[in-house]
């Protein structure tokens, strides 16, 4: 579903990403966990073009994002080109980035209304999607009546609007309250029996034991452990991610 060959990504003199190759089983569920700065969200942000390469590239069901080759180059895609790749890869934030003079179901129809889908199709569906997120009947409320998790999941709702093959979680509990972050897991968790491709930068090990296909840890822009969780969490190899998960758990 997802190929990543040796991504590279700098910021001025900063490499943030150093020679990344990962792949995304179709449905599979990857767990994306490292320190701070390991460059866990430039990872995601590449996956959907929001940063740009500078090496390497991003293939998603067989079409590299962003790029288009051109003999044996690669030459970066139009803008309208690009969003309409981007619209199939939902990306959920730390922070919801819900609008927040807009209804829980305005939020969820803007990504189908700007693709020509009629409202009321695009309503109903919005009615379904919250639902599926355990919000029946929330249509209209905004997000400052909602708690930060029914936030969320209006998010996540939000993303499966556009029916994405992949959707990409950067840290999607860090902002929430200790209580609110099983609600948000365990819609993520449903989607997961979906056969959605997930990718998730989490700090939530127990969630990423339970669910995850594969659990990849990333340090100084390198993956330095890859595999299933129980060998990643309970045979890790560095030091480095030893004391991480040690920190954290
Ligand atoms: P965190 O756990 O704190 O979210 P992260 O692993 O997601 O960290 P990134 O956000 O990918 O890390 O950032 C990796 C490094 O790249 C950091 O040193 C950050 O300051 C730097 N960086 C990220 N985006 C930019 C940018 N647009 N311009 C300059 N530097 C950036
Ligand atoms: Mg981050």
């Amino acid at each position: 579903m997802v190929r990543i060959r040796n991504l590279h990504k700098q910021f001025g003199s900063h490499t943030v990403l150093d020679g990344v190759d990962l792949d995304l089983a179709e449905g599979s569920v990857t767990a994306i966990l490292g320190p701070s700065g390991s460059g866990k969200s430039t990872l995601l942000r590449c996956i959907n073009h929001l940063e740009r390469p500078d090496r390497g590239y991003v293939e998603v069901g067989g079409e590299i994002i962003g790029f288009r080759p051109d003999g044996n180059r690669l030459r970066e895609r139009s803008p309208r080109e690009i969003a309409a790749q981007r619209a199939r890869i939902g990306m959920v934030f730390q922070h919801f980035n819900l609008f927040a003079h807009r209804t829980a179901a305005e939020n969820i129809v803007e990504g189908p209304l700007a693709q020509g889908v009629p409202v009321r199709t695009a309503r109903a569906r919005a009615s379904e999607l919250l639902a599926r997120v355990g919000l029946a009947g929330r249509d209209d409320a905004y997000p400052s009546q909602l708690s930060g998790g029914q936030q969320q999941r209006v998010a996540i709702a939000r993303a499966l609007a556009m029916d994405p093959a992949l959707i990409l979680f950067d840290e999607p509990t860090s902002a929430l309250d200790p209580e609110l972050v099983g609600e948000v897991l365990s819609v993520i968790k449903d989607l997961a029996a979906t056969g959605i491709t997930l990718a998730i930068v989490t700090h939530e090990i127990g969630f990423a034991r339970e669910v995850a296909d594969q659990v990849v840890f990333l340090e100084d822009g390198h993956i330095i452990e890859s595999g299933d969780p129980a060998t990643v969490l309970q045979h890790t190899q560095s030091e480095r991610a030893r004391a991480f998960l040690a920190a954290v758990l």
